[in-house]
């Protein structure tokens, strides 16, 4: 009824500093629901752990509380359903089911956007709860008010309880998630292997779940025990086309580490100096290592247009050759990206 999946608990999510304030935030509200952080509101890109730690509170308050009625659902079940009940004309019992929960995780709203009927409907469902001092949790993609397509009522609301960005995890966070995920799958990995696997796939944890399920499939079949060599061999075709190109992924990190932003700010709207700028560069690195077109490069920036990444590379090009400081900033930054 719930579809909370079992097995994402907080007992088996890594903390990280990446991850570090949106786990405090989900385990307040596990503790106090309805009543510290009402929406709290995850975001962050794919496979960084929005929907293990929205369903960790969801099941931790399930075990407090074997009563609750705490219904987890992605936001395109949401509209999916809402149409159902309108062709039924059933929408009074879709608005008193919704109505009815302890708590409500919707998970993914971008895909809200541009659905006028379901915001709408969402609005009058999130005004009611709020009220009823009946948690949600919501995740999206990236910071809400940048989902185009999206009623500005719905966006300052989603701002009322609590907003925390999921970045992508660093080195040892990495590692440790490795580390873990082996052995609950009570695999013996050397910490030197671990190590290897997580300097090589650095994108998302969704990633290095897949990486390592690879590498067991293999040290099984083989008989083998889990090492570099049996590593590299495993992930032979991953690895090759990473050496190849430089990842969209990697530029954006690398970058905001130099600059000292987020990789969030990145994809943000924000215009201020500080950020625009290090936006700029992380696109013309993007169109000078990769071999993605610039409506591609637009899109992995928070879905920005592909003449912003054009007008993005000219800049830093014209500013390459009067500014000594960005000309550095573009050597330090190309080579830490090749080499
Ligand atoms: P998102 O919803 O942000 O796209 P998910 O929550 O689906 O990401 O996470 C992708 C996978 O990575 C899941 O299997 C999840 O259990 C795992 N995962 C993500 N972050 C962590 C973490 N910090 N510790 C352990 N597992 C994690
Ligand atoms: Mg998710």
């Amino acid at each position: 009824q719930h579809h909370l999946v079992e097995h994402y608990t907080f007992d088996n999510f890594v903390e990280g500093k990446s991850n570090q304030l949106a786990l405090a935030a989900a385990r307040q509200v596990a503790e106090n629901p309805g009543d510290s952080y009402n929406p709290l509101f995850l975001y962050g890109g794919v496979g960084l752990g929005k929907t293990h730690l929205m369903h960790a509170v969801g099941n931790a308050l399930i075990m407090h509380k074997p009563e609750a009625k705490v219904v987890y659902l992605h936001s395109e079940r949401f509209v999916a359903d809402m149409v159902k009940a309108l062709q039924l004309n059933a929408i009074s019992d879709f608005k008193r089911y919704y109505r009815s929960v302890d708590a409500l995780l919707i998970d993914d709203i971008q895909f809200f956007a541009k659905k006028d009927r379901s915001q709408e409907e969402f609005f009058h469902t999130f005004n009611a709860l709020l009220e009823g001092g009946q948690q949600m949790i919501l995740t999206c993609d990236r910071y809400p008010k940048e989902i185009d397509g999206l009623e500005e009522r719905l966006k300052s609301r989603f701002g009322w309880g609590l907003t925390v960005a999921v970045e992508p995890p660093e080195l040892e966070t990495r590692v440790a998630i490795l580390m873990n995920k082996a052995s609950q799958a009570r695999i013996d990995l050397p910490p030197d292997a671990a190590f290897f696997i997580a300097q090589k796939i650095r994108s998302n944890v969704r990633e290095l779940e897949g990486a390592l399920k690879r590498v067991i499939a293999s040290a099984n079949f083989t008989g083998k025990s889990i090492d570099v060599d049996l590593i590299r061999e495993s992930l032979k075709d991953l690895l090759a086309l990473q050496d190849k190109q430089v990842s969209l992924d990697n530029i954006q990190r690398t970058v905001a580490e130099y600059y000292k932003i987020k990789v969030a700010d990145l994809m943000s709207r924000r215009r201020s100096r500080s950020v625009a700028r290090p936006r700029q560069m992380a696109m013309a690195m993007a169109k000078e290592l990769t071999n993605h077109s610039l409506p591609e490069i637009g899109d992995s920036f928070g879905g920005r247009d592909h003449t912003t990444v054009l007008h993005a590379c000219r800049k830093i090009k014209e500013l390459r050759e009067t500014n000594s400081d960005i000309r550095e900033d573009y050597k330090n930054l190309l080579r830490s990206l090749t080499t």
